[in-house]
C-alpha cells in the first residue's frame, strides 16, 4: 500500500458540485481582487471564530505582517515568539523592522512556555505572538494574564489551528489579532494562496484594512504606506464553501488521531501527541517523536508511507537568522523536537486501512522487523 504524506487532490471530489458553481459566480460578477465575496467570506469566517471582524489578505504572512503593522510595532521594537514555527512567523516581525524574541516551548504541546516568557520580556517588549503549532493552542490562560499585567497585545499566529479551542473559545479569538494562512494543505485551505486576520477591535480592522489597499483611505488618496496585501475573490467564494465543511474536516482528523493512539498505543521508542484538557486539538500535523528520525523516515519510505517533518531546523538556527547570534543549545527543547519530530500522514480523506497500514509499519521499523513482515 502506498500511503502520501498529504492528498488534495483527494478533496475536489466531494467539492466540485459546490465549488464550480461558487467559483463561476465570481467569474460571471468578475469580482477577481477583494470585492463582495470576499467580504461575505471575511462575514462568515469572523462569526466562525467568534469575532466581530475579519480582514482577508493575500497569505499567511500577509495577516501576520498586518496584524504586526496594525499595532504599530516597527524598528527597535521586540516580539516575543516560539522558534519552532514556520519561518513566516519570524519573517513578518522581522519585516516590520521590530526583532522576534525567541522563548523555548513546553515539552509535551510544543507551544510557547508560558512559564518562560517573562524572563524574556524587557523594555522594547511590544507583543506576545504565541503560535498554536500542529493544531492545538499555545496554554493561552497564562499568557493572556501575563499580557494583560504588563499591559501588551496577544497576537495569536493560528494558521495551523483553524477551529482549534481552548476553554470553550476559538483559536484566534483570544489575543487581541488572531491570524491565519488559507495556503491549501491548511486545516481551511484555498485553491491557491489567502489568510485573514480576526479581531474585536474596529480600530484595528480598519487600520489593516487601510494597509492592505496601500493605505489607501479613498480612491486614490493614500494616508500611508501601505502594501497589496488584498485576498483574491475566487479565494473567498472557494474559503466560503470550504469553511461550512471545516467542522466535519477536523473531526475526521481527529477521529483519525484517535485511532493512530490506539494502533501505536505499545510501539517502544515513540512519542505521540497530547492533547491539553480542556482543549480541541485539530491536527494540522499528527506530531510523532521518535529517535533515528531520519533513519525511521526512510524505513517508512521504503514501505510506502510518506511522512513529513516540522520543521527539521528551528528558526534561530536558520542561516537568515545569524545575525541574532544564538547559538546551537539556546532553546532544548525546540531543538530536540526538530531532531525527533516525525508528522505521519493526516487528513480528512485518509481511510482507516491507510491509518492502520501506517501504524503496522511504522511498529514494524521501531521493532526492527524485516519488510516482509509488514506487509
Ligand atoms: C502556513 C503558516 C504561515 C504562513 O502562511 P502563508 O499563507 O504560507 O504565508 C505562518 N505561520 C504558520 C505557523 C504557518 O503554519
Amino acid at each position: 500500500m502506498k500511503v502520501p504524506f498529504l492528498d488534495l487532490k483527494s478533496q475536489f471530489g466531494a467539492l466540485r458540485d459546490e465549488v464550480l458553481p461558487a467559483m463561476e459566480q465570481v467569474l460571471v460578477e468578475a469580482a477577481f481582487a477583494g470585492g463582495p465575496f470576499v467580504a461575505r467570506f471575511e462575514q462568515e469566517f469572523a462569526a466562525y471564530c467568534g469575532c466581530r471582524h475579519a480582514v482577508g489578505v493575500g497569505n499567511g504572512t500577509d495577516a501576520l505582517w498586518l496584524a504586526l503593522l496594525s499595532l504599530g510595532i516597527g524598528p527597535g521594537d521586540e516580539v516575543i515568539t516560539a522558534p519552532n514555527s514556520f519561518m513566516a512567523t519570524a519573517e513578518a516581525i522581522s519585516l516590520t523592522g521590530a526583532r522576534p524574541v525567541f522563548v523555548d516551548v513546553e515539552p509535551l504541546s510544543l507551544n510557547l512556555d508560558p512559564a518562560r516568557v517573562e524572563a524574556a520580556l524587557t523594555r522594547h517588549t511590544r507583543a506576545i505572538l504565541p503560535v498554536h503549532l500542529y493544531g492545538q493552542t499555545a496554554d493561552m490562560a497564562p499568557i493572556l494574564e501575563l499580557a494583560a499585567r504588563r499591559g501588551l497585545p496577544v497576537i495569536e499566529d493560528a494558521s495551523q489551528a483553524h477551529g482549534a479551542e481552548y476553554g470553550g473559545r476559538r483559536a484566534g479569538s483570544m489575543g487581541v489579532l488572531g491570524c491565519f494562512s488559507f495556503y491549501p494543505g491548511k486545516n481551511l485551505g484555498a485553491f491557491g494562496e489567502a489568510g485573514a486576520v480576526v479581531t474585536n477591535d474596529a480600530a484595528l480592522a480598519e487600520n489593516m484594512r487601510v494597509l492592505r489597499e496601500h493605505g489607501q483611505t479613498r480612491k486614490y488618496v493614500h494616508a500611508k504606506i501601505g502594501w497589496n496585501a488584498r485576498m483574491d475573490g475566487l479565494q473567498g467564494a472557494v474559503l466560503g464553501v470550504k469553511l461550512r465543511r471545516l467542522d466535519a474536516a477536523n473531526e475526521a482528523r481527529r477521529a483519525h488521531a484517535r485511532r493512530y493512539a490506539e494502533r501505536l498505543a505499545d510501539v517502544p521508542g515513540l512519542r505521540l501527541p497530547v492533547e491539553r484538557a480542556g482543549s480541541k486539538h485539530v491536527f494540522h500535523v499528527y506530531a510523532a517523536h521518535v529517535p533515528r528520525r531520519d533513519a525511521v523516515r526512510a524505513e517508512l519510505e521504503a514501505r510506502g508511507v510518506s511522512c513529513g517533518i516540522h520543521y527539521p531546523i528551528p528558526i534561530h538556527l536558520q542561516e537568515a537568522y545569524a545575525p541574532l547570534g544564538l547559538p546551537r543549545g539556546s532553546f532544548p527543547v525546540a531543538e530536540r523536537s526538530a531532531a525527533e519530530e516525525l508528522s505521519l500522514p493526516m487528513y480528512p480523506e485518509l481511510t482507516d486501512a491507510m491509518i492502520d497500514y501506517v501504524a503496522e509499519s511504522l511498529g514494524a521499523v521501531l521493532r526492527h522487523e524485516p519488510a516482509s513482515a509488514a506487509t
